[in-house]
């Protein structure tokens, strides 16, 4: 019998329908006869939803009054998904992260977990039960909620996985892995069937969504095995392991924002190159887009555009740099 961590993105738990289908993807795992701690997101666009909420009250809202806001999304996810659980027939609980000591800075809306206490959710465990916690969230010192900042569910579960000594984390998303750049965007992307935690937290400090940075560091400090992958039967998903042999030379392409510019950039460890730089900087010219600005890192090139280019500037970029 082995101990899971599962995570299930916003979309995953969207609505009433999706909730019953992780629900059984839960209780599968469940009746195969592991212990299945489970962390949830706020189902689709709730936080998203919050924020708005906020700012027809108060644009300048402190940042505690924020974290109680929008830690609610996760608190409704749990109790939701607890009885769909509970209608299948099942044993389970719903926590908060007050409840698991989910312990974590003051740094609200951006707070580094500390350390997770796990006694509650061992117990809840030992009695057979399926665990439920809100993600995103933390508590800190004196007591009040914070969040770990957008997207941070993922080092919510992670941190579970590690202070409980999981044999894996997995978690479940929108898309079957993580991809060369954002499948969603560019029809040519394509699945990693593995992944160097170095490479992954190289991506997502660098924007791809798909995992949120500090959850890859946490990874990587604990040594915990993080799966990526969909809901849906048969995905074969993505490992995030310690060490890969890198056959790439560039693994791949992200963007991120900055107002009205988009930092594309190309990730790999044979980068920056002068080639891949004329490379890169060629094809978007011919795609017909004005490069605003270079910067070289290391293992890293990026080039700016504007706003409004993004799209097709990720696309040109990955198609001229990542090998096929
Ligand atoms: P969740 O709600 O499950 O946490 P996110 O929206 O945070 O999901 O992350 C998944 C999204 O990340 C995908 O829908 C995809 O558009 C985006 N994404 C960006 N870069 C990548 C990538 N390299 N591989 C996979 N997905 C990516
Ligand atoms: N609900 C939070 C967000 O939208 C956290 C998460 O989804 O991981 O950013
Ligand atoms: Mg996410």
């Amino acid at each position: 019998m082995a101990l899971i961590v599962q995570k299930f993105g916003g979309s995953s738990v969207a609505d009433a329908q999706r909730i019953f289908h992780v629900a059984e993807i839960i209780t599968k795992t469940y009746q195969q006869g592991n212990s299945v701690c489970v962390v949830l997101s706020a189902q689709g666009d709730t936080t998203d939803d919050l924020i708005e909420k906020a700012r027809e009250i108060n644009p300048d809202a402190s940042r505690r009054e924020m974290d109680m806001l929008l830690s609610c999304g996760e608190q409704m996810s749990i109790a939701l998904m607890a009885m769909a659980i509970e209608k299948l027939g099942f044993p389970v609980v719903s926590l908060c992260a007050w409840q698991i000591g989910m312990a974590t800075d003051s740094n609200h809306s951006a707070a580094h977990i500390t350390k997770v206490d796990c006694e509650r959710v061992k117990e809840e465990l030992d009695r057979k039960r399926i665990v439920l916690v809100a993600g995103f969230q933390g508590v800190d010192r004196t007591g009040d909620i914070t969040t770990l900042g957008r997207g941070g569910s993922d080092t919510s579960a992670v941190a579970l996985a590690a202070f409980l000594g999981a044999e894996r984390c997995i978690i479940y998303t929108d898309v079957d892995g993580v991809y060369t750049t954002d499948p969603r965007v560019c029809p040519t992307a394509r699945r990693l069937a593995a992944v160097s935690c170095d490479q992954m937290l190289r991506h997502a400090a660098n924007g791809a969504q798909v995992l949120h940075d500090r959850s890859v560091a946490l990874a990587a400090r604990h040594g915990v095995t993080v799966e990526v992958r969909s809901c849906e039967e048969g995905s074969v998903g993505t490992l995030v392991v310690p060490h890969v042999e890198e056959s790439r030379e560039v693994t791949g392409v992200t963007r991120s924002r900055c107002g009205e510019v988009t930092r594309v950039t190309a990730i790999g460890r044979a980068l920056p190159s002068l080639a891949a730089i004329r490379a890169a900087v060629s094809a978007l010219e011919t795609a017909g887009i004005t490069v605003l600005g270079l910067e070289e890192g290391e293992q890293r090139v990026t080039l700016l555009v504007k706003r409004d280019d993004e799209d097709a500037a990720l696309c040109a970029v990955h198609d001229a740099l990542v090998p096929r």
